[in-house]
């Protein structure tokens, strides 16, 4: 089978991120298998979704992982013109399917070219790691690099994330991570908002704290120019409390991102914002003694990247994509968690972001072209 052929055998599995990805992993099992390929299974703990990594090749050091993963966002409210879980052409030299682009394009490159990795004479290995629940938080990807690098009696060197990046290396990425602070306060008469402590009122301070650690963080100068935006973002996305005009509110919740460059972590955000939470909660108990600020991350932090340009990954991936510019990205993918295990990563793949998550999602033919020769550039630099 070819690029294409295989891209639409694996959009054809509507696999979202939480949900079971057996279906699809069944379908690489068995082209693995087919391939004579032996591959290890790294589930969750219900046994209802896995991760699979294998190797091709050598049991040598510094060698190669390929990684993506195999579910995909969901459809649902977007007007989509086409099924978008069937691959189609309509003959504008793009295929349409949800996943074609983020990122079922780089994994079908990958299988496709498996017939030839499998021939080929390597003198260092090639590991695929396919994860899922990536579109959810990147849940699975740190198991499953750990997984590979203790499943294994030599030690893979390079990680590359196949995420789309129209085949630019890209050796940046935003660390991420979500947190829900709710804030509990006192109820009352509206017009007794001097005794009581409101959790609305309090949480819009709370808020501006936050926007304010944002400003602060671009007036002291960081800042890195790789990046759009170039600072560490924080946001509130979703907010609710309060049950009527004149009720005071006892209780108020809000979610609020942190998007960090290379040097600024979330963790060290929250504890400022935490101490401050400290100091407001002594104050407002002097009010109210039951009064509490809590806050607990939504799910597990995914770290940014900051592969340096003289480390051999780049090198490598520059000849392998035949491309000399090197990217910064702000979205989260997988790639720190790789870098956390000790592989050098770079984020490089065939499609563009921006056709990622909207409705009518697809990938130019030329890009899944472009991915099928960086694998065999991939092949020949380590026969
Ligand atoms: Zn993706």
């Amino acid at each position: 089978m070819n690029a294409q052929q295989i891209l639409s055998k694996l959009v054809s599995y509507p696999v979202l991120g939480g949900q079971s990805n057996l279906s699809i992993m069944e379908f690489i099992k068995g082209y693995l298998e087919d391939h004579g390929v032996t591959y290890q299974l790294v589930p969750n703990e219900e046994g209802t979704k896995t991760s699979l990594h294998c190797r091709i090749g050598p049991a040598v050091d510094g060698g190669v992982i390929l990684s993506g993963h195999t579910d995909v966002v969901p459809v649902k409210g977007q007007p989509w013109t086409t099924d978008p879980f069937e691959l189609t052409d309509i003959g504008d030299d793009k295929l349409y399917a949800r996943g074609s682009c983020d990122m079922k394009g780089f994994v079908a490159c990958c299988l496709a070219a498996l017939p030839d990795m499998v021939k080929a004479e390597l003198k260092r290995p090639i590991y695929f790691a396919f994860s899922y629940d990536e579109e959810i938080g990147c849940l699975a990807a740190p198991e499953l690099a750990a997984a590979i690098n203790t499943g294994y009696e030599e030690t893979p060197q390079y990680a590359i994330i196949g995420e789309p990046t129209m085949m630019q290396p890209v050796v940046g990425q935003k660390g991420i991570c979500i947190f829900k602070t709710t804030v509990s306060g006192s109820e009352g008469h509206s017009s007794r908002i001097k005794q009581e402590v409101s959790a609305i009122h309090e949480s819009m301070r709370l808020i501006l704290w936050l926007e304010d650690k944002m400003n602060s963080l671009i007036a002291e100068g960081r800042t890195d120019d790789r990046f759009t935006p170039n600072h560490t973002s924080i946001h509130i996305g979703k907010i609710s409390g309060g049950i009527a005009p004149n009720v005071i509110a006892q209780e108020c919740s809000f979610f609020w991102d942190v998007r960090t460059i290379p040097g600024d972590t979330p963790e060290g955000i929250f504890e400022q914002f935490k101490a401050y939470c400290d100091e407001r909660e002594e104050e407002l108990r002097k009010i109210f003694p039951g009064f509490s600020i809590s806050t607990e991350t939504d799910h597990p932090s995914v770290p940014g990247l900051d592969t340096h340009h003289d480390q051999e990954v780049v090198g490598l991936v520059k000849e392998l994509a035949a491309r000399e510019d090197l990217g910064a990205v702000s979205y989260a993918a997988e790639a720190g968690q790789f870098a956390d295990e000790g592989f050098e990563a770079v984020i490089c793949g065939p499609g563009d972001i921006a056709q990622a998550h909207r409705a009518n999602e697809f990938i130019h033919k030329a890009q899944l072209d472009e991915g099928v020769l960086f694998m065999h550039r991939l092949i020949e630099k380590l026969s």
